[in-house]
């Protein structure tokens, strides 16, 4: 079956994704463009793969890139408490500023749980850049460190989406626009 007919609804297409991401990445390259040494983009896997992609090319400054994976072990579409970081960066942070890059922050466990980590490795800003934010489903602030700025290219409703990098049960990632699945599909 057609991957476009799992979808109910769209949210951002592809072009508004495309625009959008061009907006970040313009703001983000000014926003760094006195910081040496180079900042280190770090996605977190696997869901900021191609939002990661799509931005780091359109930065207008050497970077660094980076990824970090953080496990819950939670049910399908619901993040746990205590997610643990599964794989660690290879570039070393201490002194650098990073920009963490996330699909979509939802409760704000896995964000905090990276940004602790970061943290504990010296990185010397930490600022979060994340494709969707939900913040009606909020449990924990982000807690940025240093100067580190909060971007974000949408507020998302509170709905579970798929797409542009975001699974259920590991599918839909490979869709080039944001919806929400049929209700036949989350089984
Ligand atoms: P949090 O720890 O902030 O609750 O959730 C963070 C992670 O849960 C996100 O990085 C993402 O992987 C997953 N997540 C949260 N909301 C959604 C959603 O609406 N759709 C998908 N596919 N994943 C989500
Ligand atoms: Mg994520
Ligand atoms: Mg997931």
């Amino acid at each position: 079956m057609a991957l476009d007919s799992h979808i109910e609804r769209v949210l951002w297409s592809e072009e508004q994704i495309t625009r959008r991401v061009a907006d970040l990445a313009a703001q983000i390259s000014a926003d760094f463009r006195a910081v040496s040494p180079p900042p280190v983009a770090v996605g977190v896997a696997t869901g900021a793969f191609l939002f990661l992609a799509d931005l780091v090319r359109r930065i207008e400054l050497p970077l660094a890139v980076d990824f970090v994976r953080a496990e819950s072990y939670g049910s399908g579409i619901q993040s746990n408490c205590a997610p643990t970081i599964s794989l660690d960066l290879k570039v070393d942070v201490k002194g650098r500023h990073v920009i963490l890059v996330e699909d979509i922050v939802d409760t704000g466990h896995t964000l905090c749980k990276v940004i602790g980590h970061l943290k504990s490795k010296e990185a010397s800003s930490v600022s979060v850049c994340t494709f969707l934010d939900k913040p009606a489903r909020r449990k924990v602030n982000v807690q940025l460190v240093g100067e580190g700025k909060f971007y974000r290219g949408f507020e998302c409703p509170d709905y579970f989406v798929v797409g542009y990098g975001m699974d259920f049960a590991e599918l839909y990632r490979n869709l080039p626009y944001i919806g929400v699945l049929k209700p036949e599909h989350y089984q």
